[in-house]
C-alpha cells in the first residue's frame, strides 16, 4: 500500500477511536448520572418520608395558617378578581409569596442534611419549591392564579432532583407544588466515579497517537531514504558509465589498423584509458568505503603533521589538478601551534571533497578562501562564492546519498557521499563541522578539531 494511503487510513482509524472513546465517556457519564439520581433520589425520598411522618402537613398549623391568611387577604382586598382575575404582575407576586411561605414554614433542608450526613452521602445541596398549580378559593368560587399545563421542568431545574409533588387545600387556597433538591457537587462526584474510565480512555488515545506519530515519522524517513537510494543508483550508473564508454571508445580506436603506427596517438589513448581507469577505481573505492563503514567504525592512523605545510601542499596539488576552470584559492594561516595530529590520507580526502564541492557548485569563476587557525583547536574553514543552499537543504547536507535538487545529476556529477564522508572523518577525529550558507551568495564549511 502507498504510504499516503496508510497515513490516511491510520488517521481515520485514530479519529474513529477518539470518537468512540468520547462516545463511551458520554454514555458512562449518563449512566453514572442515572445511578447518582437513583441513589440520591432514594435517600432524599426516604428522608422526606421521615420528615413528613414526623411533621405532617395537615398538622403544620403555622403553614396552613399563613397560606390561608394570605389567600383570604387577597380575596377580600380584590372582590372583583372572581369575575376578572388578577393582573399578571399580581399573579406573579402571589406565587412568590406562596413560595416564600413554603420555604419558611415547610423546610425539610436541615432534616435532609442530617439524614445525608448520617448516610455518608454528600450533604451539600440547594433546594426549593416549584409551584405548578395555584388557585385562590372562597366556598365554591375560585380565582386561577397559575397552572403549568405543559408539565415541562423549568430550565433552571433541569439537573435537580424533583423529589415529591404535594397537593394541599385550605379554606382560601389550593396548591400543587414540587420540592426539588440540586446537589452542588453532583458533576464532580460523577467524574470522580468515572476516573478509571476517563484515565483509560485518555491513556489509550495517547498511546495510539504516539504510535501513530512514530510510525508516520518512520514512514517519511524510509520514503526519503528510498528516494535518495534511487537517486544514488541513478547517479552511480551515470558516473560509472562515462569512464566505461570512454574506455570502450578508446579501445575501438586502438583496434584501428592505422593507429598503432602512430606512437603519439597510442600514448595519448593509453593515458586516457589510464586516467579513466583511475577515476573508475576511485569511484568504486568510495562506494566500497561507505559500505565498509556501515559495519565498522572508521579507523584512523593519526600522525603529527605540520599544518602549514600540509594544507599548502594539498591546496597547491588541488589547483594543479583543477586547472580547467579559472580558479582562485586564497589561503590564510593564523597558526600558534604548528604540529597537529591527523589521519593524513582521510584528511586529504576531506580537504579535496570540500574544495571539489566549492568548485563544482560554483558560478563561472570560483573564488575560494581557505582559512586555517590553530591554537588549542584546529579550525579550518573553506568558503566559496558558489550557488549556496537553503536552510532546509542544509539540514540534510551531511546525510548519506543526499544531493540538492532531485535527479539533476546530469548537470553536476556526484554521488551524494562526499559530505557524508567528510562528516564521518571529522566525527572520528572527535571534531565538529558547521555550515553557513546563503543561496546565491556562497557557502562556508568550518571544521573544528580539538
Ligand atoms: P555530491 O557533490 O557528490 O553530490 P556531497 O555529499 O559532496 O555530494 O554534497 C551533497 C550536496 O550538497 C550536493 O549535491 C550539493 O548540492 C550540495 N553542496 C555541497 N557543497 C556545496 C557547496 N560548496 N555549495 C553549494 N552546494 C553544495
Amino acid at each position: 500500500m502507498k504510504p499516503r494511503y496508510s497515513i490516511i487510513l491510520s488517521s481515520s482509524a485514530l479519529a474513529i477511536l477518539v470518537v468512540v472513546q468520547a462516545y463511551n465517556i458520554l454514555i458512562t457519564f449518563e449512566t453514572k448520572k442515572e445511578q447518582f439520581d437513583t441513589n440520591y433520589g432514594m435517600m432524599v425520598r426516604q428522608a422526606l418520608y421521615g420528615f413528613d411522618s414526623q411533621f405532617p402537613i395537615s398538622q403544620s398549623d403555622s403553614l396552613m395558617l399563613y397560606l390561608d391568611n394570605y389567600g383570604e387577604t387577597m380575596i377580600y382586598q380584590n372582590p372583583d378578581a372572581f369575575s376578572f382575575g388578577f393582573a399578571d404582575t399580581t399573579n406573579a407576586k402571589i406565587i412568590s409569596v406562596y413560595s416564600n411561605i413554603l420555604q419558611t414554614y415547610r423546610n425539610p433542608d436541615s432534616y435532609l442534611k442530617a439524614y445525608l450526613e448520617n448516610a455518608d452521602a454528600d450533604p451539600e445541596f440547594k433546594s426549593g419549591y416549584y409551584i405548578s398549580e395555584l388557585e385562590l378559593l372562597n366556598f365554591d368560587r375560585s380565582i386561577p392564579i397559575y397552572k403549568d399545563t405543559t408539565n415541562n421542568i423549568p430550565s433552571g431545574l433541569k439537573n435537580a432532583l424533583l423529589v415529591d409533588t404535594y397537593d394541599i387545600e385550605g379554606n382560601y387556597f389550593k396548591i400543587r407544588y414540587t420540592y426539588f433538591v440540586d446537589f452542588t457537587h453532583k458533576t464532580s462526584i460523577i467524574y470522580r466515579d468515572m476516573i478509571i474510565t476517563l484515565a483509560l480512555a485518555v491513556f489509550t488515545i495517547l498511546i495510539v497517537a504516539l504510535v501513530f506519530t512514530l510510525t508516520v515519522r518512520n514512514m517519511i524517513k524510509l520514503k526519503r531514504l528510498s528516494d535518495m537510494k534511487t537517486d544514488f543508483i541513478n547517479n552511480m550508473t551515470h558516473e560509472l558509465k562515462t569512464p566505461l564508454s570512454t574506455i570502450a571508445v578508446a579501445s575501438t580506436t586502438l583496434s584501428d589498423e592505422n593507429v598503432p603506427k602512430n606512437h603519439e596517438k597510442v600514448r595519448q589513448i593509453s593515458q586516457l584509458i589510464h586516467k579513466q581507469n583511475k577515476h573508475l577505481s576511485e569511484l568504486i573505492d568510495r562506494i566500497l568505503d561507505v559500505s565498509i563503514w556501515e559495519k565498522d567504525q572508521v579507523r584512523l592512523k593519526k600522525k603529527a603533521l605540520n599544518i602549514h605545510e600540509f594544507i599548502s601542499e594539498k591546496v597547491k596539488l588541488f589547483e594543479m589538478e583543477n586547472h580547467a576552470k579559472p580558479l582562485k584559492i586564497h589561503t590564510e594561516f593564523h597558526i600558534k601551534s604548528e604540529i597537529v595530529h591527523l589521519d593524513e590520507i582521510h584528511f586529504t580526502t576531506v580537504l579535496n571533497n570540500l574544495l571539489g564541492n566549492a568548485v563544482k557548485y560554483s558560478t563561472e569563476n570560483p573564488c575560494i578562501k581557505v582559512d586555517v587557525a590553530s591554537d588549542k583547536n584546529l579550525t579550518l574553514s573553506i568558503s566559496d562564492n558558489g550557488i549556496g543552499m537553503s536552510k532546509e537543504e542544509q539540514k540534510h547536507i551531511f546525510d548519506k546519498f543526499y544531493r540538492v535538487g532531485k535527479g539533476d545529476f546530469k548537470t553536476v556529477k556526484g554521488l551524494g557521499l562526499g559530505l557524508y564522508y567528510v562528516k564521518r572523518i571529522v566525527d572520528a577525529h572527535e571534531g565538529n563541522i558547521e555550515l553557513h550558507s546563503v543561496p546565491g551568495k556562497g557557502s562556508c564549511f568550518t571544521i573544528t578539531i580539538p
